[in-house]
């Protein structure tokens, strides 16, 4: 199966142009060789989407942070899945740990994203995981099972098959200090059990699960090699195209 790095830019660069000087050197720098191995998506912020990818999909593809759960409407600041599509955009980042804590964003908000986002054709990316206190407390499978369940709520198994989810450990995203692989290797088991309990072993086996946290060159190929993920999810080492290159070549050799 092809491997996935999804690219997440945040609230990154200030300016239009030094974001569409990254994108050329990530269009011009990832080899051709490694995208038969690897889809390469990259997700800027939503000012920046309309105007660095190609007007026809490209090598690279486009991905959202984020998106709305209404289609349309007197909603002042959001920015719906159809919009996404339209602007031929395949991924959008669902209920990531920045958007759970500065915008008290919730399961229950995920979860009617994921159903929009489906809905408009486009692939929800759900990211999922512990913070630091609950994984001291040792409820860290408890709180994983009950994010999955909740965010998936109603989303029929169809539908969930298309889904990717995203294990990021809180704790590790943005802190450079990543999930220690063995570690990881058990979540990434963790989350396909808990897939397969609600959706059945065929559906389980079909989803792609990523890690997500503290990603850099050095430790990219150990969590597909060894871990097993399908893919990363990477957000400040994706702002330096070198070592966004570096990942996406070191992925596509596993
Ligand atoms: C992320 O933004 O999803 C992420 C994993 O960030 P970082 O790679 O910077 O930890």
């Amino acid at each position: 199966m092809k491997k996935l790095v999804i690219g997440n830019w945040k609230c990154n660069p200030d300016s239009f142009a030094e974001a569409v000087r990254n994108f050329r050197l990530l269009s011009k720098g990832i080899k051709g060789s490694s995208l038969k191995k690897a889809e390469v998506a990259i997700c800027p912020p939503f000012a920046f989407l309309a105007g660095i990818f190609p007007k026809k999909e490209g090598r690279i593809k486009a991905g959202a942070q984020n998106c709305f759960w209404q289609e349309r409407g007197a909603f002042t600041g959001e920015v719906s899945a159809l919009m996404l599509k339209s602007l031929r955009c395949k991924y959008v980042i669902l209920g990531h740990s920045e958007r759970r804590a500065f915008f008290s964003e919730t399961d229950g908000m995920v979860n009617k994203k994921v159903k929009t986002a489906l809905a408009a054709g486009l692939i929800p990316v759900i990211c999922v995981g512990e913070t630091m206190n609950q994984r001291k407390e040792g409820i860290t499978k408890q709180v994983l099972e009950e994010k999955i369940k909740e965010v998936t709520k109603g989303v029929k198994r169809k539908e969930a098959e298309k889904v990717v989810l995203a294990y990021e450990p809180v704790w590790a995203v943005g802190t450079g200090n990543a999930c220690p692989v063995q570690e990881a290797q058990s979540m990434c088991l963790l989350l396909r059990r808990i897939f397969e309990k609600i959706y059945g072993k065929k559906a389980s086996a079909k989803v792609d699960i990523l890690y997500g946290g503290s990603v850099g060159a050095e430790n990219a190929q150990d969590y597909v090699k060894e871990a097993g993920f399908s893919g990363l999810l990477v957000g400040g080492a994706s702002l330096k195209p070198a070592e966004f290159i570096k990942i996406v070549d070191a992925v596509s050799r596993v």
